[in-house]
């Protein structure tokens, strides 16, 4: 990337934007366009694509930051479909332990892997913490693991996990942290719910607030300057409001104090292609707000 005012694309990032269905057109020196030509993807202004490399990765250990995070206020979304059995509570259920906002990143991880607070503790096979640089400037958070999630844990392997890195390395961000290619920055992938929902059944509140608190606190240790939220109960829990994310797109809210831009789960863009021009849109809108 030589100007960051300019709109470049490498051939690998042009086979990502291919991928999703997106073509990007940006007038070059030599190329007369008529005024009123519009390019064929609406891009919001000429922006970098370059993502500043996360400043160095914070320590895995990194001293609990002295600002408290925000009171975990109720979740709203929508519970799962009537007749969709709920997980009772485990006879053996423990609630959260106190501290987890004052947590390091290794009795957090020590403390999902054990967790037996709500109802899929039963289910699961393995709980999925996250993933990623945790010094990130980027911060994807998703809905709930899925089968191939809970067998691996590890979030979004799955088909809607291609489809995410695809998206992710289209603006120079990578999941990977050792062996990242160079000139990728590097990203923190979450979920709400730590544990897979049964059947991929949608999460019920109750679940959304019990996991809250470890959300609160990754989001706390990373830090991230912005926070990409993909799907319904991601972005209602987050922000809570029952609004629909077509509702929610295009502008910024916070988290936590961090700006968050929403957009659809990478799920529902296999399933809707054509939403993957505002699906892209929305990256563009997070970039702008990532780079200040
Ligand atoms: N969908 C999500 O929201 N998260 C995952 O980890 C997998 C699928």
């Amino acid at each position: 990337m030589t100007d960051p005012t300019r709109f470049d694309l490498d051939e690998r990032q042009r086979a990502m934007l291919a991928e999703m269905g997106i073509r990007v057109w940006w007038p070059q020196a030599h190329d007369t366009v008529p005024a009123d030509t519009a390019p064929p993807v609406a891009v919001p202004e000429p922006i970098a694509l370059a993502v500043q490399p996360a400043p160095v990765a914070a320590p895995a250990l990194a001293p609990a930051p002295t600002q408290r995070p925000a009171p975990v206020r109720p979740v709203v979304a929508a519970p799962a479909a009537p007749g969709v059995p709920v997980a009772a509570l485990p006879a053996d259920a423990v609630p959260l332990p106190p501290g987890v906002d004052q947590m390091d990143w290794a009795t957090l991880q020590a403390t999902v892997a054990e967790c037996r607070a709500c109802g899929l503790c039963q289910t699961r096979k393995n709980t999925v913490f996250g993933v990623g640089d945790s010094g990130a400037n980027w911060m994807v958070i998703g809905e709930a693991p899925g089968e191939n999630e809970d067998a691996q844990g590890e979030p979004f392997v799955g088909q809607a996990g291609k489809l995410l890195d695809n998206m992710l390395q289209a603006i120079g961000l990578s999941r990977r942290v050792e062996g990242r290619p160079e000139g990728q920055a590097g990203v923190y992938i979450a979920n709400t719910l730590k544990c897979r929902p049964p059947g991929n059944r949608n999460p019920e509140p109750v679940e959304l607030q019990t996991c809250a608190p470890f959300l609160v606190r990754q989001v706390a240790l990373v830090q991230p300057k912005i926070i990409l939220a993909m799907g319904r109960f991601a972005v209602q829990s987050l922000l809570q409001t029952s609004e629909p994310i077509g509702k929610l797109r295009g502008r910024v809210h916070h988290y936590q104090g961090v700006p968050v831009v929403v957009t659809y789960h990478p799920a529902y863009l296999l399933r809707n292609p054509p939403d993957k021009a505002k699906a892209w849109a929305d990256l563009c809108l997070a970039l702008q707000t990532a780079q200040g």
